[in-house]
């Protein structure tokens, strides 16, 4: 790349904005000074923030960066995560208010209160005591959307033990290498989960990737299934043990120890979206510290008032810090739903929400997109008056997915937070504040208050209003990784050494500033196009083709071309009302043209292929690296952490036919 060149080009505008409302912002966590408050006094800022948790010992020092990068947030401070999470709502007088709304897939609903929740996270936590449990062991949990997984987070935090939770569709592969990978000693699991309204075995897959795991001594099994399944739960005696019989005779007293603010919490995973996962490793303080004061701001929630829904599976990142410990931190009642949103019929999530009157929604793109697939006559058929704020996660929204949302959803009225961060940063970093910033649809805007990120150029050198490159955060945060576990190597060289000599922490996501300095995520940079010396962000095309009224879902990436270096290739599904017949070509054509008017001509793909599914993560994240694969004619990459294996073969099939 010549030095003139932008990292990346700036193809697409959008000129929409919805300020809040008036009674919204008067009523809202927080006003506009707070940006120039957390500015002055950073730490300042963190340390207030940090008084929100219950500390048994007060921080010496807010923040330690002498051992850069790997930071000490509230160094020499105490505290027992779980009785932040739990005890101290009981304490304040909250023990009956419910913590959680639960669903189960089939229907059979529980709900249980602070007061029910301490109860059983102590009877949890002396059952892995009694186990041989202590501070610093490992825990992995595979397990579904059941009260149990946060009862058994929890009860790891309260111990002092890491839990390591691994997606309950994961294969017996990837338990296995995420277990070994940490040493864990215990497995807690379920017999079996129910999805898309059938019983499916989890226990026989968990024997089988435990077979001859060394490190574990003992496996702890929910019953969740029970009879609906097939056959006796496969038993490995002397290891398993079921979770009733082991956790519900425990004394319900349980005194939580403070452990320092540094002490490991949790190992987590990423997504794998851009290739082998990396096992990131997250501490106590600043970690809740952040997830509480961002669920606070960011959703403007208030305790005993609102309810709140986080769709995320606790198998990520989204999942631990806005379902278990930013909510549980700030008193939050919230649903938590077992089974997918089509079961058993399209409109599911809006029958729970009109049922417990949800008024705080946070989702992912894919899910949005896939809602506007199936239609808005679907949710038109469900009272949604109650939701006040819409959140969206894990990919950059469409601005025509972000206005149908707002609109179909959110009756022209909620403000809808674009939230962006990831496994890594722990918490959110970049977001509206929705009491406070006129809204863009599908820019995440600004970086929170308290936080830094900017838009570098190659040499670190911050672009101006209008440019594109790669996203850095430049100061660190209280929730930041302490590393990928058991690799030092990968984590300086992952994150810290792009902009080595700057000390930025490189996202691996592209950016760019509008003329208003706001951020627009732009998508992987391993995934930006090069198209005749352009920069084209896979974010910019996708967006053009999915303003078009035919289509729902877009994937698109750059294929080794002759001519141009490289070419784009867009992978196109349709709205239900526009199935196509045959191979298309019309709807082709017009999909080209239209990109071409709304970016320009640059951007036109030089293929387009219409198809039923794409590759996606089991979060949900659209895999384009395997479509790079399909596009090129390579042997498809890693495909552990994709949801439907069999997407692959199909496409790769279409292609081949040329269809
Ligand atoms: P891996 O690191 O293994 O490839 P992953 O990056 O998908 O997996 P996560 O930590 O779950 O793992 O996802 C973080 C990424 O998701 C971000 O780096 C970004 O690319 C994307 N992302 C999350 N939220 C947003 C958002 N609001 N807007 C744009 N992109 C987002
Ligand atoms: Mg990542």
């Amino acid at each position: 790349m010549t030095e003139q060149s932008p990292a990346l080009d700036n193809l697409l505008t959008e000129s929409r904005s919805f300020p809040p409302g008036a009674e919204f912002a008067d009523a809202a966590n927080v006003g506009p000074d707070v940006y120039g408050a957390a500015e002055e006094d950073r730490e300042g800022f963190w340390a207030e923030q940090a008084r929100r948790l219950s500390w048994d010992t007060e921080w010496s020092r807010v923040l330690d960066w002498s051992g850069a990068p790997l930071a000490k947030w509230f160094a020499g401070g105490r505290l027992n995560v779980a009785y932040n999470c739990v005890d101290r709502h009981v304490e304040a007088g909250f023990g009956d208010q419910v913590a959680i709304h639960w669903v189960g897939e089939p229907g059979d609903t529980r709900d249980i209160t602070y007061a029910q929740l301490k109860d059983d996270v102590s009877r949890a936590a002396n059952a892995l005591v009694s186990l041989g449990v202590v501070a610093g062991d490992v825990v992995a949990i595979q397990l579904q959307m059941v009260p149990e997984a946060i009862v058994a987070m929890l009860a790891c935090a309260r111990i002092g033990a890491l839990h390591s939770v691994v997606f309950g569709g994961f294969s017996p592969t990837a338990l296995r290498a995420r277990v070994d990978d940490a040493a864990a000693k215990v497995v807690i699991t379920s017999d079996g989960q129910y999805r898309r309204g059938k019983a499916a075995p989890m226990k026989a897959n968990v024997d089988e990737a435990l077979a001859g795991a060394e490190s574990v001594e003992k496996v702890i099994v929910v019953r969740r299934t029970g009879d609906a399944l097939e056959g006796a739960t496969p038993w490995v005696a002397g290891r398993d043990v079921w979770w009733h019989d082991l956790v519900d005779g425990q004394p319900a007293e349980h005194r939580p120890e403070a452990f320092d603010s540094e002490h490991p919490l949790f190992i987590l995973y990423t997504s794998g979206t851009t290739g082998r996962p990396k096992g990131i490793l997250h501490t106590s303080g600043g970690y809740l510290t952040q997830a509480a004061y961002t669920h606070h701001v960011v959703f403007d929630h208030k305790p005993g008032v609102d309810v709140y829904w986080c769709t995320a599976d606790i198998g990520w990142i989204t999942g631990h810090s806005y379902i278990v410990y930013g909510p549980l931190a700030n008193r939050v009642t919230q649903v938590v739903y077992e089974g997918t949103p089509n079961t058993p019929h399209e409109g599911r999530h809006w029958e729970i929400i009109q049922k417990y009157k949800v008024s705080i929604y946070y989702t992912a793109p894919t899910l949005i997109r896939t809602f506007m697939k199936w239609g808005a006559d679907i949710p038109a058929k469900y009272d949604l008056s109650s939701l006040r704020v819409l959140g969206s996660v894990g990919e950059p929204i469409n601005p025509e997915a972000w206005i149908w949302y707002r609109d179909t959803i959110g009756a022209s009225r909620t403000p809808i937070v674009d939230t962006w961060w990831q496994t890594e940063t722990g918490a959110i970093m970049i977001s509206p504040l929705p009491g406070v910033t006129a809204t863009k649809p599908g820019s995440a805007q600004r970086a929170l208050p308290g936080i830094s990120a900017k838009v570098v150029d190659d040499t670190g050198a911050e672009v101006p209003p209008g440019g594109g490159g790669y996203l850095v955060l430049d100061k660190p945060w209280p929730s930041m990784l302490r590393g990928v576990w058991g690799d030092d190597e990968r984590f300086r060289e992952t994150y810290w050494s792009r902009f080595a000599e700057q000390g930025f922490y490189f996202a691996g996501d592209g950016a760019k500033y509008d003329a208003d300095g706001d951020i627009w995520l732009l998508g992987r940079v391993d995934d930006v196009m090069n198209v005749s010396g352009h920069r084209i962000s896979t974010t910019e095309v996708e967006s053009a083709l999915v303003s078009h009224p035919t289509v729902a879902e877009a994937a698109v990436v750059g294929a080794t071309d002759p001519t141009t270096g490289q070419g784009i290739v867009a992978f196109v599904i349709l709205r239900a009302t526009h199935t196509t017949d045959g191979d298309g070509e019309e709807a082709v054509q017009e999909l080209r043209n239209h990109v071409a008017k709304e970016i320009g001509p640059i951007a036109k793909p030089r293929q387009i292929l219409i198809v039923a599914e794409l590759p996606k993560t089991r979060s949900g994240k659209i895999m384009r690296r395997l479509l790079r694969d399909v596009a090129e004619n390579r042997t498809i990459g890693d495909v552990t952490t994709l949801a439907d294996s069999s997407v692959m073969d199909l496409i790769s099939a279409g292609l081949n036919t040329g269809k």
